[in-house]
């Protein structure tokens, strides 16, 4: 269905020509113009490895932004329930835009507001991306010059503010998990899963793009939720991951059971080969999470190698994880950090190292597989194409310029382009394994023929010798006298 809040001026993503007009926004730039002059003065690889307040998170992405501007900027994404800026931070070769065939990506953290540590990591990671750079670190400039990266450290900046008020010592399972209206962001978003449980026998039903159903706008939708789906659905995410707090381990979609009443059950996308390596990438480069003889939290679930099925962890609808499958071409892993939601300022340091090779091979794993550009004869991108691999009943679509990123193992893949009107296109190709980049396959779509006159008869039939006096007397052709050809 239509984005029914279309209308309210997203600060960011609408332009003024659409009658949206940021009072605030001259302010803004004095302010940015501030701190770059602040910028060239200080030492670029310091990182302070201390909790953050709201006002110095926002404070140190605007700064590493100034510092790094030719690679970077800050923008909102939307607010808050009590108004606090959900500010993410991109990193790229020519930010502020999309460019043809470089995937995006993007790390939330702090959904949850007192799961505090991803919080942390994904601001010294944006400090580290912006310093590496400009010393020249080969790793990170290929990085950053190839792949459009958007960092979200704080989904939850209202409950981080609850969370951190009682601090390391006492903070507990609970306080500051919720939003300022008690919902649960990863129970808020659209419940795409059941839709798919209760359609997945339909023969032409498409596991990919389900529309939000009208129901959901008559619950509580957080402006939090409401930020973030706006967000995923204007930027083409290739892939994702959601730092949280609480066990160790990685999870991956479906998180919502395919068995109502089984709270644990192997509930797999069809795109399980592709979750399953991601996860295996953030969990083998991370320094215990692979380790089986590491101490769970818990302790009491299935895994392997650090990885699991989020419905075979425990089974919940609403996720954001599932929505991102299910309502865009975005694959999203759920990390869980450790068991300490908060841990002590101590343990900051350390856990940066911990996770640092984690969080470098995840980002360049979007680079696996396969991308291209499906263009009409006359050399244009088309844009909302599907590209349907054999075996995989999820299709990925198109951007803007006809562009596509598939993450797929190796192997031989039948993959299809197709768009409407146009004739669709098969390629069979072979991915090797450990390819370093993604194998590029474009294809070029014909338009349909002309649409055919009305009484033609079933699309493809031959036609018998005497069609043509029918159809050339301007008389409509008799299409019941087919059935017999
Ligand atoms: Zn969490």
């Amino acid at each position: 269905m239509a984005w029914p809040y279309f209308l309210d001026c997203d600060r960011f993503f609408a332009g003024e020509q659409e009658g949206c007009h940021d009072p605030l926004a001259p302010l803004r730039a004095r302010q940015e113009v501030a701190f770059s002059n602040l910028s060239p003065d200080e030492p670029s690889t310091i990182i302070q490895f201390t909790y953050h307040s709201n006002a110095q998170m926002y404070s140190v992405l605007k700064r590493t932004a100034a510092k790094c501007s030719h690679i970077s900027r800050t923008y909102s994404i939307g607010r808050s329930t009590e108004g606090k800026d959900l500010l993410a931070i991109e990193f790229t070769d020519n930010p502020g835009g999309h460019e043809l065939l470089e995937p995006e990506i993007k790390l939330v953290g702090n959904m949850h507001g007192n799961e505090v540590l991803g919080r942390q990591l994904l601001l010294y990671l944006a400090q580290y991306l912006c310093s590496e750079y400009l010393l020249g670190n080969q790793r990170i400039q290929t990085l950053v010059n190839t792949t459009r990266i958007h960092i979200l450290a704080s989904m939850n900046p209202d409950g981080y503010e609850l969370a951190a008020a009682e601090g390391h010592e006492l903070n507990g399972w609970t306080v500051g998990r919720t939003n300022a209206q008690n919902l649960d962001l990863n129970r808020n978003f659209p419940d795409l899963t059941s839709i798919l449980y209760r359609n997945r026998r339909i023969k032409r039903f498409r596991t990919d793009h389900i529309p939000i159903p009208d129901s959901y706008w008559f619950g509580k939708v957080a402006s939090e939720t409401y930020a973030v789906m706006k967000w995923i659905r204007s930027v083409p995410f290739v892939q994702s991951a959601s730092l949280h707090g609480g066990e160790l381990v990685i999870s991956y979609p479906f998180d919502f059971s395919r068995h109502l009443h089984e709270e644990r059950m192997f509930s797999p996308t069809p795109d399980e080969q592709a979750f399953k390596q991601l996860a295996r990438t953030y969990a083998d480069s991370h320094a215990s999470m692979a380790d089986n003889n590491t101490e769970r939290c818990g302790a009491s679930f299935i895994r392997s190698g650090g990885i699991i099925n989020g419905a075979l962890w425990y089974s919940f609808p609403g996720g954001m994880s599932d929505f991102n499958y299910l309502h865009t071409n975005c694959l999203e892993i759920t990390v869980e950090l450790g068991c300490d939601k908060f841990p002590s300022e101590e343990e900051l340091y350390p856990e940066w190292l911990r996770n640092k090779e984690a969080l470098l091979s995840f980002m360049e794993s979007v680079h696996r597989g396969i991308k291209g550009v499906v263009k009409d004869e006359e050399g244009y991108g088309i844009k909302g194409a599907s590209i349907s691999v054999r075996g995989i009943r999820k299709d990925v679509t198109t951007a803007e310029e006809g562009d596509y990123w598939r993450l797929m193992n190796s192997g031989t893949h039948i993959i299809t382009a197709s768009a409407k009107g146009y004739s669709k296109v098969s390629k069979r190709i072979y991915l090797p394994a450990h390819m370093e980049k993604a194998g590029r396959v474009n294809f070029v779509l014909k338009k349909d023929q002309e649409p055919r006159e009305p009484g033609m008869g079933a699309e493809g039939q031959e036609k018998p010798w005497w069609w043509n006096y029918f159809t050339q007397a301007g008389v409509s052709a008799p299409t019941w006298l087919l059935r017999n050809f």
